[in-house]
């Protein structure tokens, strides 16, 4: 069965896309550590990001890198922090947090609620500053 996040790179699930191109997807993480945490797909569905191919895998780390620094542009923060969990969705991804301290980025705290219109003009925040 397709994951929750291949569903998402199909289009068959929404979800508040900020860049995606021929093997990578990255999108907003709908229950958020701190504005902006954004999460970074292959489109190639495999479970660990260890079990990627090696080309894949550089890939992915390099497009993460051209978003994080998006997001430094747009999302006030002393900088990008990285996980990767992969305990809830087995699709390879990496979890980009605008980060003040260690607590911005302890997946145990509750998350934030944003509504719609916050997480869209995030999304398209930080899609904007990847242009320029
Ligand atoms: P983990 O697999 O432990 O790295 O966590 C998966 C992450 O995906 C969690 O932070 C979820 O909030 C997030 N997530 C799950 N479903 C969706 C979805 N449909 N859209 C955006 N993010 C999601």
């Amino acid at each position: 069965m397709a994951s929750i996040f291949t569903k998402i790179v199909k289009g068959d699930i929404p979800s508040y896309k900020i860049a995606e191109d021929e093997r990578f997807y990255a999108f907003l993480d709908i229950n958020p550590l701190a504005k902006g945490h954004t999460l970074v797909i292959p489109k190639k569905e495999v479970d660990k990001l260890f079990d990627l191919d090696d080309q894949t895998y550089a890939d992915l780390w390099l497009f993460s890198k051209k978003l994080a620094r998006a997001m430094e542009q747009v999302i006030p923060c002393e900088r990008i922090g990285v996980a990767v969990l992969g305990l809830e969705v087995p699709h390879a991804h990496i979890h980009l947090v605008p980060i003040n301290g260690i607590y911005d980025i302890d997946f145990s705290k509750p998350k934030l609620k944003l509504s719609n219109e916050e997480f869209k003009q995030i999304a398209q925040q930080i899609s904007d500053a990847l242009g320029s």
